[in-house]
């Protein structure tokens, strides 16, 4: 049997910078007072093994306990809120700000239009980080969508509009909802004026989409595809469905415990692959674990 990890697969560049971020403010800080608001990254593997190195995951509840503290609060690559600076300036907490400068451009982004007074239109997962980031800093006065049907029922057709992406969606569903929102508005405004009432940017990020057509060759190059991530990796999903589309011998794991050794009977080639949160060093496991029933 032959098992080829993804060359393509692993930390994007942003969670490779906010990990080496948070190694870094460890290796400097041995009293125990590094905490991140929020998991670091989708990825029980990777917070596990720095957890380990003494980094404590909180929650925004338990900001207001540091108070008083010599600590350091990391902010994660899906950025945060402006409350949740004021909060920590408040508490006289230092924040280590790690967010992907990829998330600080869409926030900035978005705070200009709003103060423009469009109306912002937010491909995305309402209550994903990313997008609690995004609301906050336009006073949570947005549209966040994940359907055709619900940009027909949210939208206001008549404001001129602002139409944009959480960074981890998926390429085809923001494109349907371009063609959607473009159309209506063409019905209700002129032909000539369509694009001063609504401007569309591009935000899915790079990282992301570069692999889904390469995912989508490797999928197919592969008898079965072990996709290893997180379940709550928004992108981890995004590029499993591709990965189920080019080839139905394709099984999400989180845990090496779960993978099953009737997948592999009678397969010559097994592919692993992950999200942009999945570490590389897990995946090596995942390989020698595969190399085990391979053997027996
Ligand atoms: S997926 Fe893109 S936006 Fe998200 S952390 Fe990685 S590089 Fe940044």
């Amino acid at each position: 049997m032959i098992i080829n990890i993804d060359e393509n697969s692993g930390f994007c560049w942003g969670v490779v910078r906010t990990v080496e971020i948070a190694e870094k403010t460890l290796s400097e800080n041995h009293d125990g007072n590094v905490y991140i608001l929020g998991e670091i990254i989708h990825n029980p593997k990777e917070v596990e093994r720095l957890e380990r190195m003494g980094l404590k995951t909180i929650n925004h509840e338990h900001l207001a306990d540091l108070k008083g503290e010599n600590v350091k609060v990391l902010i994660r690559a899906h950025g945060e809120p402006p409350s949740t600076y004021q909060k920590a300036k408040e508490l006289g907490i230092e924040l280590i700000d790690a967010t992907c400068p990829l998330v600080t451009a869409l926030q900035n982004r978005v705070k200009r239009f709003y103060d423009e007074g469009y109306q912002i239109v937010i491909l995305g997962k309402p209550h994903h980080p990313e997008i609690i980031g995004l609301r906050g800093v336009c006073n949570d006065e947005c549209v966040v969508i994940q359907s055709e049907e619900e940009a027909l029922e949210k939208v206001d057709f008549t404001r001129k509009t602002i139409f944009l992406s959480q960074t981890t969606m998926s390429k085809e569903k923001f494109h349907l909802i371009r063609q959607l929102l473009e159309s209506k508005v063409k019905e209700i405004h002129s032909f000539e004026n369509y694009k001063e009432q609504l401007v569309v940017k591009d935000t899915l990020c790079r990282a992301v989409i570069g692999r889904e057509d390469n995912l989508r060759k490797f999928a197919q190059e592969n008898d079965v595809v072990i996709f290893v991530a997180g379940r709550n990796s928004s992108n981890g999903k995004n590029l499993f469905g591709i990965c189920c589309q080019a080839n139905p011998n394709s099984y999400f794991i989180e845990e090496i415990a779960e993978l099953k050794p009737e997948w592999f009977r009678g397969v010559q080639k097994v592919g692993i692959t992950g999200a942009t949160s999945t570490p590389r060093w897990y995946m090596e496991e995942v390989k020698k674990a595969i190399e085990q029933f391979a053997s027996n």
